[in-house]
Parts: structure tokens; sequence; C-alpha cells
């Protein structure tokens, strides 16, 4: 299926299918679009196929039936019951859809799949992204998959691990001597210079929203039976969350789901842009420095904020932002509760379920499900600066030092 057009959410100007790739010619880059899809056509033919990935949607995502895809497994992800952890955040039942296990390990996989996979088809010679790590290393892996140059601006800070992957995958990487704001506006520069370098920024490019829809998707349909009250997502630019309302919204429309979540965004303190406007009751974006523990989502100028606050308005949720202390805590203790390992932007959801339960946005009777939005592999420095845990014990290689050990 195609989609039926695009629509400027600030102007509300419709272009066609094929007519504009990026955002709105009159609104320029805040003019972001979103794509538009017939809804009634879709359901009267409507359902997933048998693939256990997103490509199960793939009557929903803006794909041709004959452009190549990457063959690495992408979504379908699992969804855990953590109840030893809900009593420490206070709420009835905790689940957590683990998207750390993705092949490049985050979140962003969804979104490169369907970026890399346009880029291929449309015929681009090279795709190219700014990112604060995640969504570079997600892009070099699809990209590598499908032989396609990836072009990756990241801010020098970027944890190691993340840059490390984007080598790996043999990406073209050029460490910006600056901040993620610094290194996204270059790459936005980039595109514009270089027509043959397709843009796979989320923000601006409205079909990878389409592929993060899936995460909702795939919520929706793997929680039928016990939709969750709320659905708690850590939010940088704001794509993620407003990515995974349209999927939920969708699969309402599609009569999968009869109700939908509300939606809990959570922001790091050192980066709450969003919080504010959301606090303040506007679309209105005040920049400012980002500095947290929490580097997927360190973004001092969210560049998808209409998006995220009108899908955080519309379900009747709300935003919180999180101390890197109560981050930090979260990822051992999602780990030692449920054998996940979230990186600290990924558990950032986490504490912010806890603080949302102690100012009443979350009641004690919700049923939360959480995204871990990335592995703690990604940042196993962060991780470790963790309050809770220790240090290994050094020993000498004899039994006695065991037992003295197990006996302390
Ligand atoms: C990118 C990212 C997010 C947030 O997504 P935005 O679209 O920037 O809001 C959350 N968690 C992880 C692990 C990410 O990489
Ligand atoms: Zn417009």
């Amino acid at each position: 299926m195609l989609p039926r057009g695009l629509h400027c959410i600030l102007c509300g100007s419709a272009f066609a299918h094929g007519e504009v790739e990026y955002t709105c010619p009159r609104c320029g880059d805040a003019g972001i679009l979103d794509v538009d899809w017939d809804y009634d056509v879709i359901a009267r033919s409507w359902r997933p196929s048998a693939e256990h990935s997103i490509w199960r949607y793939h009557q929903l995502l803006p794909v041709e039936e004959r452009w190549r895809r990457p063959r690495v497994v992408v979504g379908w992800t699992p969804i855990y019951e953590v109840d030893r952890l809900a009593p420490t955040l206070g709420v009835r039942a905790l689940r957590v859809k683990d998207d750390g296990r993705m092949p490049t390990a985050s979140f962003k996989d969804r979104a490169s799949a369907v970026g890399a996979t346009r880029a291929a088809g449309l015929g681009a010679r090279a795709i190219a992204c700014a990112s604060t790590g995640n969504a570079a290393s997600s892009l070099a892996g699809m990209a590598a998959d499908l032989g396609l140059p990836a072009v990756i601006f990241v801010p020098a800070s970027a944890p190691e691990a993340k840059v490390a992957q984007l080598a790996i995958y043999g990406a073209t990487v050029l460490l910006v001597e600056g901040t993620y704001a610094d290194a996204y506006d270059l790459c936005q520069k980039s595109v514009a210079a270089f027509p043959d370098l397709y843009n796979r920024n989320c923000a601006v490019n409205p079909y990878l929203v389409e592929g993060k829809k899936t995460c909702g998707l795939e919520i929706a349909e793997q929680t039928a039976k016990r939709i969750p009250d709320v659905v708690a997502v850590s939010v940088g630019d704001g794509c993620t969350i407003a990515g995974i309302w349209k999927g939920l919204c969708e699969m309402q429309r599609l009569g999968v789901i009869d109700r939908l979540p509300r939606l809990l965004g959570v922001q790091a303190e050192g980066a709450r842009p969003l919080v504010e406007a959301f606090e303040r009751g506007d679309e209105r974006i005040e920049p400012r420095e980002a500095r947290t523990i929490a580097d997927s989502i360190s973004v001092s100028h969210p560049r998808n904020a209409v998006k995220a606050l009108r899908a955080v308005r519309a379900s009747g949720g709300a935003m919180v932002a999180v101390p890197d202390e109560a981050i930090l805590e979260m990822v051992p203790a999602l780990a030692r509760a449920s054998g996940v390992f979230a990186e600290p932007t990924a558990a950032a959801s986490l504490a912010g379920v806890r603080l949302a339960r102690e100012r009443g946005l979350v009641a004690p009777t919700d049923d939360v499900l959480a995204v871990v939005t990335g592995n703690g592999l990604k940042d196993v420095r962060g991780a470790m600066r963790a309050s809770s845990v220790q240090p290994p014990r050094r020993i000498p290689p004899e039994l006695d030092a065991v037992r003295r050990e197990l006996q302390r």
C-alpha cells in the first residue's frame, strides 16, 4: 500500500505522495510533514503478515513491494512482565518492551530500516544522518546490509560503543566538534548541498516516523487483550513518542484495540525543553544547553516538538523530567528484576514512571508499559556509575578465597 499523501503539521498544506520527501516548502524546516493513509481502504483488506518483524505491517509502511529490504530482523520485540519492579515504581503492573535486542541494539532500527529501504529504493547514492549515537549506529547497520554508503554526523562526545559500531559497519563518520545540535545543523546543510544524499533525520523526514510507529503497532497487537493504561517512553527530539502514538492510533482505527493508553514522555532534568513546553501548555521550544548522562536524549533543541506534544496531549498523558541519579539507579534495578539491561536513556522511562506516580500523574492502579529503547552494552561506563553497582572483588586463585567471599 502507498500513502495517500502528506500534510504539513503547521500550515495544513496537503501534498501528493512523491511530491515532497522532507519538509513543507511553504514553512521550511519547521514545517514537518505527516504521512496520510487511506484507512478506510486499508481496513477492508488489512491483516498483519506472518513475518515476525516490522514488515508484518508492510501495508502500513511507505515502501514499495519490489524494493529490497534489510535482511536483519527488525521489530516484533518481546514484552516482559516485570512484577518485582512494579512495587518500587508504585504501580499495579509493569511490563517492558525490549527494543534493546534489535540488530544494532536500539529502537532506532525501526526508523533506519524504513529509511534505508526508501533511500535504496529511490536510487539515492548514499544516506546521511545526525545523531546522538543510536540513530547513527542503526543507520550504519541497515545501510551496510543494503550495500548503501552511510555518512554520519555525531557529536564528538558520543559514547565509545556507539562510535565503534559506526566504524565497524564501515560508515563515513564525521565526529563534529560541538554538540548534537551542531552535528544536526551541519548534516542538514550537507543534505541540502549534496542532493544525492538521502536524509534520515526523523524530524525532517516524515517517512522515518512511519518506521517508528511500528513500535505502537506492535504494542497494540501484542497487548490487545490487556492494553496498558500508560505507555512510558524517553523523549529527546520527540519522534519516537510521536511515532508510537501514531501506531497506537492506527491500530485503534483498524479495530485491533478498542481504547488507547495515555503517554508518559520522560526527559532528563538536564535536557527538558519539551517538558517545559508541556507544562506551559504551548508548543514553543526554548533551546538551552543539554547536560545529562542519558546521552540519547541529551537534546537541547528538540526537532519534533510539535508532533510529540500533540501526541502526549491527545492521549491525556503527561511529561516529566528526571534527575540523572534516578535514571542511573533504574539501570541495575531493571536488570536485576528482569534480565533486561537498558542503556541509561532507556531506563529513564522507568524513573519517569516513579516520579509521575509521586506527582499523581500515574495512579497506583495503573498498568504501565515502558519501552526499553536501547541496550545497556551501548554505554557500560554510564551504567557502572549507578550507586548500587559494586565493583567486582579480586581474589587469588584459591578455594579458601572463594569460601571467604561467599561467607561475607
Ligand atoms: C533516540 C532515542 C530516544 C528518543 O527518541 P527521540 O525521537 O529523540 O525522542 C530514546 N531512547 C533511545 C535509546 C534513543 O536512542
Ligand atoms: Zn507548511
